[in-house]
């Protein structure tokens, strides 16, 4: 799956015009329908005015490839983390609640219960062997002093799995950090669960937590892990569209002046290679870019280069 098409597909193409003539020469193609710009993203040179202009350096940073795709990944984790925050927020209040009413809540359930096995017996569902209704009839013989540690620590827990959904969908480095640590302190007390009793929801907690574990450091190289943020930074600079075009810039060879009067682009200093109109936005073709499957230098990447 190409994720810069698809995420341009959706959220639109962003282009950027340098105020710099080097890099803005690089951006910029003339095709039929007039003025070009080179998406950042997917690298296809889309007609019309640019989204943005500006200095190089200001240009935005783009997600692009496997970084959408591991995006979208943290946030299906952010989306389950802030799943769990709701539904032990809910056990804290429930827990607390009954410290001070456990009289008055536990009448009422007895008032409703029978009404409520009526209603479900019609539905086929039988609530005598429900282990819902079970565990809230233990939680009716817990001392308040039980049941307000049970309300802090389901509190706290979820207020944990609300700070780790948050940093995860911001995509934030310290939200990579803050879920990687606070996931591995929850293990080795899963394990001990799986040791005591092994159950389909431990099993699928479990694995959900490995994973998310393994996957923050083996990908966003957490703790120096191979290579740590350096060469984090470093692949995320050698896949932007922006920076390629800087780079390029500053080895030696014809200038964007030249290159442009030879009526080639960067690729064509190349010698060791015949000038591929593939990658080079001729005239007439403005989607150069999005076309681009041959040989490639390395100043000048091309889009899904990394599927
Ligand atoms: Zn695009």
């Amino acid at each position: 799956m190409d994720w810069n098409l698809l995420t341009c597909g959706i959220r639109g193409h962003i282009s950027y015009a340098p105020e710099e003539p080097g890099p803005r020469e690089r951006l910029h193609a003339i095709s039929a329908a007039g003025d070009a710009w080179r998406c950042l993203r997917c690298g296809t040179f889309v007609p019309g005015a640019p989204s943005a202009s500006g200095p190089a350096a200001e240009a935005p940073a783009v997600r692009r490839g496997k970084e959408l795709r591991s995006a979208f990944i943290l946030r299906l984790f952010a989306v389950e983390r802030f799943l769990r925050a709701i539904i032990v927020a809910v056990i804290a209040y429930v827990a607390w609640r009954f410290k001070y009413s456990q009289h008055s809540i536990e009448q009422a359930f007895n008032r409703e219960l029978p009404v409520v096995r009526t209603l479900l017996r019609s539905l086929g569902f039988n609530v005598d062997h429900s282990k819902l209704i079970g565990l809230i009839q233990h939680a009716f013989t817990l001392n308040p002093r039980t049941l307000t540690w049970l309300a802090v620590a389901a509190a706290a827990y979820a207020l944990i799995e609300i700070l780790e959904a948050t940093g995860l969908w911001l995509l934030k480095r310290w939200g990579e950090y803050f879920a990687m640590v606070a996931t591995s302190i929850g293990i080795p007390y899963e394990i001990y669960d799986l040791t005591a009793k092994i159950t389909v929801l431990r099993v699928v907690f479990f694995a959900v937590n490995v994973a998310l574990v393994v996957y923050l450091v083996l990908t966003k190289r957490l703790f120096g892990a191979r290579g740590g943020k350096k060469a984090y930074d470093a692949r995320l600079r050698s896949e932007s569209i922006m920076d390629s075009a800087l780079a390029a810039l500053e080895k030696p060879g014809p200038t964007a002046e030249q290159a442009a009067e030879d009526g080639a682009d960067a690729p064509a200093q190349k010698t060791d290679r015949p000038a591929s109109t593939a990658d080079v936005p001729a005239s007439g073709t403005a989607h150069a870019g999005g076309t681009a499957h041959g040989p490639v230098s390395p100043g000048w990447p091309a889009p899904g280069r990394q599927r």
